[in-house]
């Protein structure tokens, strides 16, 4: 099975919990982007700071 889906992007990470492709969703902040990976079933899983590095 390809890693590259039909948009042409990587497939995305797996829900840890039942191992479903996971959602991006951007969530614009005040200062950044935020992607957040959303499970169909199990909501938000993860949250990625693409834009900003550093600090706690
Ligand atoms: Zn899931």
């Amino acid at each position: 099975m390809s890693d590259i889906d039909a948009d042409g992007l990587p497939s995305g990470p797996f829900c840890p919990r039942c191992g479903g492709e996971l959602d991006r969703e951007i969530l614009p902040e005040r200062a950044s982007l935020r992607v957040a990976l959303v499970c169909p079933a199990h909501g938000a899983v993860s949250l990625a700071d693409p834009f900003t590095r550093g600090g706690a």
